[in-house]
């Protein structure tokens, strides 16, 4: 195929800020997948974003597939949402006493989660995930976890043991500082491998409060469940007398209106969410059976508590968001333009002569340089990262901002357009035929 270059990135002004930041911030920046540490050259510095696309502080302008790393569903920066924003702020910024959007939005998600009875707003998913295992702790009177490898739940102790995300993009499996007794109480098993589960449970009888995960995995690049495995875990966690709680940081309100769970039309114990729920401000959650959650203080013993949680921006930007999702169509274009992009990007690689893989659900997608299948994380381990580098930078160039990482999935959104998908797999084509 001939070769077609792309035009040289300006990103002299991205450089100048991202030096500074360095000395500044611990790696240049507030959180670690954001430095371009696997694939090479230095973060790009954002100055604003709107719908699909955001621009730099030199003036490029990209088609966006982090999307904020999830909350951007409905598109950046959407007109709605800021003007619930901008007449919230008129009331106040702050409030730490009861307001009525938390019941609003709280009625939003019991009403479209099948596992929700009653929610707990907090301001992140990690502090989602940590105060739900304090919670299968507390109810269950058990101690152990069971998390799969590769899956994340936030950098919270217990939650840091084979890891995904940027854990696995730096090749941290077990962070230094992990209190050892939090992490030995935190038991692997594989994805998608019921007889992993099965070992685990028979070797921690009785001990086991929990098990979590990511219903649809992104934080491994993107790794479907089967739907045996699924209701598996729903039967192992029902016999065992442990509860299941799907961490749906990711893929709630993604996946579907009721989250992953109604999507498979598996409903666990528990779930946890966060990004879309909050539509672009820190927000996080996390709910389930209406007896578990009343042992959460002060309707029960279980403490947990937050200065900003149910904050009435967080929660008025919450609430456009998950309506401007009830529209008519949101999930099945999404469905749609994610599928084309999908494909177009796997044939292209494919065309370039490369072994791809890679697929997608609703509004959440990723593909591996690997022959496939990939149904785990040992198996995502072995991708063509040094490919996938090359490739990242090509698509970058051509002004497609994806994750810097093979380990994370890719977002689409209500605002992307057909045409930017297809201007997205010209890239691909591109890229895949000048950069391997
Ligand atoms: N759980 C999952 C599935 C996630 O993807 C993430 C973040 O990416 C988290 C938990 C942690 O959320 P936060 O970064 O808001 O703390």
């Amino acid at each position: 195929r001939a070769a077609v270059a792309a035009p040289p990135l300006n990103t002299r002004k991205s450089e100048e800020i991202f030096t500074e930041a360095q000395t500044l911030l611990p790696g240049g920046v507030n959180s670690p997948v954001r430095a371009f540490k696997s694939v090479g050259g230095q973060p790009i510095v954002f100055d604003r974003v709107e719908g699909p696309y955001a621009y730099d502080v030199d003036g490029n302008k990209y088609i966006d597939y982090i999307g904020s790393w999830g909350p951007a569903i409905v598109g950046h920066a959407h007109e709605e949402v800021k003007a619930a924003l901008h007449a919230q702020i008129e009331k106040g910024t702050s409030f730490g006493a009861p307001c009525a959007m938390e019941n609003e939005l709280a009625k939003m998600v019991i009403a479209r989660v099948p596992s929700v009875e009653m929610v707990r707003f907090v301001n992140s998913g990690t502090e989602a995930c940590l105060s739900v295992l304090r919670l299968m702790r507390a109810y269950t009177g058990r101690e152990k976890l069971l998390k799969f490898s590769g899956c994340y739940h936030g950098h919270a102790d217990s939650f840091l043991v084979q890891a995904g995300s940027g854990v696995a993009t730096l090749g941290l499996p077990d962070s230094p500082g992990v209190q050892k007794s939090s992490a030995a109480a935190t038991l692997t098993a594989q994805y998608n491998n019921l007889d992993s589960v099965r070992e685990v449970f028979a070797a921690n009888k009785g001990e086991i409060a929990g098990i979590i995960l990511e219903p649809v995995v992104g934080n491994s690049g993107y790794i479907a469940p089967s739907q045996e495995f699924l209701q598996g875990l729903r039967d192992i966690a029902t016999d065992e007398g442990a509860l299941l709680c799907f961490d749906e940081v990711m893929t709630g309100f993604r996946i579907a209106h009721g989250c992953a769970q109604q999507y498979f039309d598996i409903t666990p114990d528990l779930t946890t969410m966060g990004k879309v729920i909050g539509g672009g401000l820190p927000v996080g959650a996390y709910g389930g059976r209406r007896d578990i959650m009343e042992m959460v203080a002060p309707a029960g013993p279980m403490y947990q508590a937050g200065t900003l949680s149910g904050n009435p921006l967080a929660m008025v930007a919450g609430i456009k968001t998950l309506e401007i999702l009830d529209r008519p169509g949101a999930y099945e274009y999404m469905t749609k333009i994610t599928k084309r992009l999908t494909d177009g990007i796997l044939k292209a690689g494919r065309d370039a002569g490369h072994e791809v893989t890679g697929g997608c659900i609703s509004a959440m997608f990723g593909f591996f340089f690997h022959p496939g299948p990939v149904t785990n994380f040992e198996e995502a381990a072995n991708n063509d990262k040094a490919k996938f580098g090359r490739w990242h930078r090509g698509m970058l160039e051509r002004g497609i901002y994806l994750a810097p990482s093979s380990f994370e999935a890719g977002f689409t959104s209500m605002a992307h357009s057909e045409e930017d998908i297809d201007r997205t797999i010209a890239a691909a084509r591109e890229a895949g035929g000048v950069q391997q």
